[in-house]
């Protein structure tokens, strides 16, 4: 089965998640976040999953 198409960013596929190295805040968007919103920080992606 086909996901539906919507769901899925062909610029961006693994955005989502991400932590500020600085004050370890998690954030979520849809965009590609490079900075935290809250202190400026560096932000790293956290969406690669973990099991
Ligand atoms: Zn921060």
């Amino acid at each position: 089965m086909m996901p539906t198409s919507a769901n899925v960013d062909p610029y961006s596929p693994e955005v989502g998640y991400f932590e500020c190295l600085e004050c370890s805040r998690r954030t979520t968007s849809d965009n590609r976040l490079t900075t935290c919103t809250d202190c400026g920080g560096q932000l790293r992606n956290i969406a690669v999953p973990r099991e």
